[in-house]
């Protein structure tokens, strides 16, 4: 079969999967423009399928409704496209121009810039949602504790056990955290942590019962994969009686955080003792299985080589062909500040690089229906641009973040501010619960 993009482009708009051939080929040949006006016909078919919640945030009925624990998201009903081949000519490939990349770790062609270009951010015609809302989440990402015992070489954030500048919160602390948040009208509280084996199970459940309690109209999306693993190590417990006991104190959701890049090759560099992906994706799959939602992230623009980007996604596809859990796909450049990896990375991913990564996962991802850009990691200027790339959120205002913070990467935002930065951009805003249900619209 002959690849171009052409043919992967009337493959796409009829409905077909991409293999991981053709997905190879258009992550790494595609004129990026033409790849972002394509996934931005991709994301307006496939959103928003969003109704407006009927009662406003605070309201009793949204609170228990947000707290119910068999609360779906919407529109996660999509079609899994059938994977059929497409006949081509070589008259269809008028954009199959092999060129040399100057890239040292990827053959990816950022030269190719010609063709349309046009970001068509509107009224596209095979739009089959036509109101192209961009949402966004009032959050706050707080810590419970830096101390680990990981060691993951990209990280800034944790120290060892016993460091003077270690920390670990007692529950009250954490909730005059989130009362802080909540006061700046926070739906979600995104809470991670350092693996601190020092931490018991109740621990965390308290975590989240007491937020439940104080704070219902928040959702707890509380701990990554691999702190879920570690709480199973720690108590003994398999990973699902973990997640049973989370779920029994009232939370429903998990972040995504913690994927990096899910290929084994990678993951034994950057993060040996997080386990193969694997281990990541099977706590994602019970969690799913025990009607949990969850995220899918990626940390790229490090080590990873094209083909680790491909089997990252092609991983995220398949569990969710299998469990339909995930609500949305979050890709972000890794942050070398302070990082023990700081010193191997000569070439940094920059806008270009994750411009490329939004419209390319929002064509792979054919079963995910949400995209995020993110304001925070990627700067204010790219995740605006990214809404023309195929994606159909912004992310959270994040009130609070340590993470990036310690990688010296500080970036500040209000509601107001958000609000205006879609608007802006040339679309409705509208706040969205972390299940991605719409709250307001501006
Ligand atoms: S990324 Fe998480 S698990 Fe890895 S060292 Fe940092 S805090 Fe620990």
């Amino acid at each position: 079969m002959i690849l171009c993009f052409e043919a992967l482009e009337e493959k796409l708009l009829s409905g077909q999967r991409l293999s991981r051939e053709d997905g190879l080929w258009l992550w790494q040949q595609a004129p990026l423009l033409e790849l972002g006006r394509l996934a931005q016909q991709v994301r307006l078919r496939l959103n928003p399928a969003i109704a407006p919640r009927p009662k406003a945030v605070g309201d009793t009925a949204v609170s228990s409704r947000l707290g119910g624990r068999d609360v779906a998201p919407r529109g996660m009903d999509l079609a899994v496209p059938q994977a059929h081949p497409v006949e081509l000519s070589i008259d269809d490939c008028r954009f199959s121009i092999e060129r040399p990349s100057s890239n040292r770790q990827s053959k990816i062609d950022n030269r190719k810039f010609q063709g349309v270009g046009v970001l068509v951010p509107q009224a596209h015609p095979v739009g089959l949602h036509p109101e192209p809302v961009v949402t966004f989440v009032v959050d706050s990402n707080p810590n419970y504790t830096n101390v680990c015992i990981t060691d993951c070489v990209f990280c800034a954030f944790y120290r060892k056990p016993g460091a003077a500048d270690s920390y670990t919160l007692t529950i009250e602390q954490v909730m005059e955290k989130i009362q802080r948040s909540v006061e700046r009208g926070a739906t979600t509280v995104l809470l991670q942590g350092g693996h601190n084996p020092s931490l018991s199970l109740d621990y965390y459940t308290r975590l989240v019962r007491e937020t439940r309690r104080r704070f219902p109209q928040v959702t707890p999306h509380f701990f990554t994969a691999s702190e879920i693993t570690m709480m199973a190590q720690v108590s003994g417990l398999s990973i699902r009686e973990v997640l049973q006991r989370l779920k029994d104190a009232g939370q429903f959701t998990l972040p995504g955080g913690g994927a990096e890049i899910l290929s084994d090759r990678i993951r034994r560099r950057l993060a040996t003792k997080k386990g193969p992906a694997e281990a990541w994706l099977s706590v994602h799959r019970e969690a799913h299985k025990l009607g949990f939602k969850s995220t899918a992230t990626m940390m790229f623009g490090h080590i990873e080589q094209d083909e680790d980007i491909l089997e990252h996604l092609d991983h995220i596809r398949t569990l969710q062909d299998e469990t339909g859990g995930f609500t949305a796909f979050i890709p972000w450049s890794f942050k070398p500040g302070n990082t023990p990896l700081e010193k191997a990375i000569k070439v940094h991913a920059g806008p270009t690089q994750y411009l490329r990564m939004i419209a390319f996962s929002r064509l792979y991802l054919d079963n995910v229906r949400h995209i995020q850009a993110s304001w925070f990691s990627e700067g204010k200027k790219t995740g605006q641009i990214a809404l023309h790339f195929g994606a159909d959120d912004f992310g959270g205002t994040l009130f609070e973040e340590n993470v990036h913070a310690a990688a010296d990467f500080i970036n500040k935002t209000t509601i107001d501010e958000v609000v205006t930065l879609i608007q802006e951009s040339g679309f409705p805003a509208a706040q969205r619960t972390t299940l991605y249900e719409i709250l307001r619209k501006w």
